[in-house]
């Protein structure tokens, strides 16, 4: 099963805490932070970094 993982651009406040605690899966490109795949079969760091995103900003599905 894929998951989506993706960045709500509006809601960032680009603190860095995703790329941080999940480089493999979030680059910060300017003051934002992006995805860096749309979809990963597995999930490790991604929901990790949903749930300490300050702002709610990432979804993994
Ligand atoms: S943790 Fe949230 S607010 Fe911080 S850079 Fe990542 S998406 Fe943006």
């Amino acid at each position: 099963m894929t998951h989506k993982i993706s960045v709500d651009k509006k809601t960032c406040i680009g603190c860095g805490t995703c790329a941080a605690l999940c480089p493999e899966s979030f680059k910060m490109e300017g003051d934002k932070a992006v995805p860096i795949k749309e979809e990963v079969d597995k999930i490790s760091c991604e929901k990790e970094a949903e749930e300490a995103c300050p702002v709610d900003a990432i979804k993994v599905e």
